[in-house]
């Protein structure tokens, strides 16, 4: 939780510049008590609405370390994963690989063998080819593997509203609209090694509306229907993908995830109802919802560079490295001067990273109190898809990631070193 008291910026009551005198700039600072609160929300939900059967799954691509795996593992989720790394990565946390999902939409057959290998609940299929691949190393290792089908279910989801297309362009999954899906189910039918269990699709990521999820939520009930029909296929599981938006700057304004899971599960409950089919095992797999609110980024102010009549740059020591959404989606973040948070925020900055690159900014137009150098400059809402994304680019090493559990902030991942950065280099 963030606050503010004598001028300062505080998180889960421990003064940012406090962590940062002692950590150092530029760090990660993740609130583990707001990631269990998050948990705690899509728990409650997925038991009152249906009936507990349904289970959260944390996308861990939004932020990938033990320490989050260990914590969501700890409030009941299982986990989406997108790689043999952050499958390892799960793995080597404790997580009961029963609870994980295996995606991805070019699985490695290394990292096929290395899920089936360790039991892995779910490989979530995403070609054809992958389907012979799959059965094949199925057989060699003498397993069944339980598959899910990524499907694109002609719904595309941007915030704040939703188009229905003919074909989607998207290189995730299987089509329904031409059959794709459905010949697929059918080729996996009549393979040996592979047990079908679950269809999935995730539409899109930062929606606020329910309508999109509504709406992919009853096509892909009508799928299940068709194939159990047509193909006497039983499909137990229903994943419903994560997506859901999160507050990053004034306007952004998500709905509790209580009242998504009511709308939603209201139409999956009557779209199955009406086609006469049981209610499957539902999932859901928020990343950005879970882990985004919980983190700051605290760095320091280098220098404050006025163009008159063009714009003040406010330079900072991190950046793209360690967040590089800016410069990937324009993403709008909020920001602060933490040693001066409650002065008036009336300073126009173009906040820029030191990366040899002009793009290299975390924002345009931010509204910050009157900076200065040394002063420490929070940006908000970075829990999410900042630390998963961190480079090296320009040899910076990643910044470490301060956790805070019960108001005591400790290291969950150490910042890097010179060593670090050079440690697969030939010498
Ligand atoms: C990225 C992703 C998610 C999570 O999306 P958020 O917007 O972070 O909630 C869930 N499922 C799949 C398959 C994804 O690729």
């Amino acid at each position: 939780m963030i606050s503010k008291k004598d001028g300062n910026l505080y998180i889960d009551g421990v003064k940012v510049t406090d962590i940062t005198e002692k950590y150092g700039t530029p760090c990660y600072i993740m609130s583990e008590d707001t990631i269990r609160q998050n948990c705690r929300k899509y728990k409650a939900a997925a038991d009152k609405y249906y009936d507990g059967r349904a289970l959260p799954l944390y996308a861990s691509k939004a932020f990938s370390c033990v320490d989050v795996y260990r914590t969501v593992a700890s409030e009941g989720f299982g986990a989406d994963v997108v790689s043999g790394g952050e499958l390892y990565t799960a793995l080597k946390a404790g997580f009961d690989p029963k609870k994980i999902y295996f995606h991805g939409n070019a699985k490695t057959e290394e990292e096929i063998k290395f899920a089936l290998e360790n039991g892995v609940g779910r490989i979530v299929a995403d070609n054809t080819e992958e389907l012979v691949t799959i059965d094949r190393i199925a057989k060699e290792l003498n397993v069944t593997a339980d598959i899910s089908f990524r499907i694109k279910p002609g719904v595309e989801a941007h915030t704040h509203n939703f188009v229905k297309t003919g074909q989607i362009d998207s290189k995730f999954g299987f089509a329904l609209e031409n059959g794709e899906a459905f010949a697929a189910v059918k080729t996996a039918s009549e393979k040996k090694n592979l047990n079908i269990a679950g269809f999935h699709c995730h539409i899109g990521s930062q929606i606020f509306d329910t309508e999109p999820f509504i709406h992919a939520a009853k096509i892909m009930v009508g799928f299940i229907a068709k194939v159990k029909k047509e193909l006497s296929v039983n499909v137990g599981e229903l994943n419903l993908g994560g997506g859901f938006g999160i507050k990053y700057v004034d306007g952004d304004n998500p709905k509790p995830y209580d009242e998504y899971m009511a709308e939603i599960s209201d139409a999956v409950k009557s779209e199955c109802a009406s086609l006469g089919i049981d209610v499957p095992f539902i999932l859901v797999e928020p990343g950005r919802s879970i882990v985004a609110e919980a983190g700051i980024t605290a760095y320091r102010v280098m220098s404050v560079k006025t163009i008159e009549n063009v714009r003040t740059y406010v330079a900072i020591d991190g950046g793209m490295t360690d967040n590089p959404r800016y410069a990937l989606y324009g993403s709008k973040y909020a920001a602060c001067i933490a040693n001066k948070a409650e002065l008036p925020c009336d300073f126009k900055a173009t906040v820029a990273g030191r990366c040899c690159e002009s793009g290299d900014l975390i924002g345009e137009n931010m509204m910050i109190q009157a900076p200065q150098a040394g002063d420490v400059l929070v940006v908000f809402a970075t829990g999410a898809y900042n630390y998963s994304m961190a480079s090296n680019y320009n040899r910076v090493p990643r910044p470490p990631v301060i956790m805070i559990t019960d108001g005591v902030p400790r290291v969950a991942v150490k910042r890097e070193t010179y060593e670090d950065i050079i440690k697969n280099d030939m010498i």
